[in-house]
């Protein structure tokens, strides 16, 4: 596993991460068609995009493929990176190295 490997996970975890901020913030009046941003989960390291998804997408997109990474189309490996979903602008990837299965709001 590389560095840059890792970054994707660290990209990723800091981004479940900020969606557990934002439903402590909102509570129950959580809004699922709220625009959010989401930290491309890509591994380069000099990657700063950001995605937007919906609340109601992103939480399909964690339900249907707990181990996928959401990363900007064009940042997928795909020497490695198998892809799950293609929306217009993004995709999701699963990254055979990591099998860890992760859950979002
Ligand atoms: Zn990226």
């Amino acid at each position: 596993m590389t560095a840059e490997d890792q970054l994707a996970t660290i990209r990723r975890a800091s981004n479940i991460r900020s969606y557990g901020v934002i439903k402590s913030i909102m509570g129950s009046g959580i809004i699922d068609s709220l625009p959010l941003r989401v930290r491309c989960e890509c591994a380069l390291s000099t990657c700063e995009e950001i995605i937007e998804v919906s609340l109601h997408q992103r939480r399909e997109l964690r339900r249907n493929y707990p181990r996928g990474f959401i990363v900007i189309q064009s940042h997928a490996d795909l020497s490695q990176d198998m892809p799950l979903y293609k929306a217009d602008t993004f995709a999701v990837v699963e990254k055979p190295q990591f099998t860890e299965k992760v859950t979002d709001l």
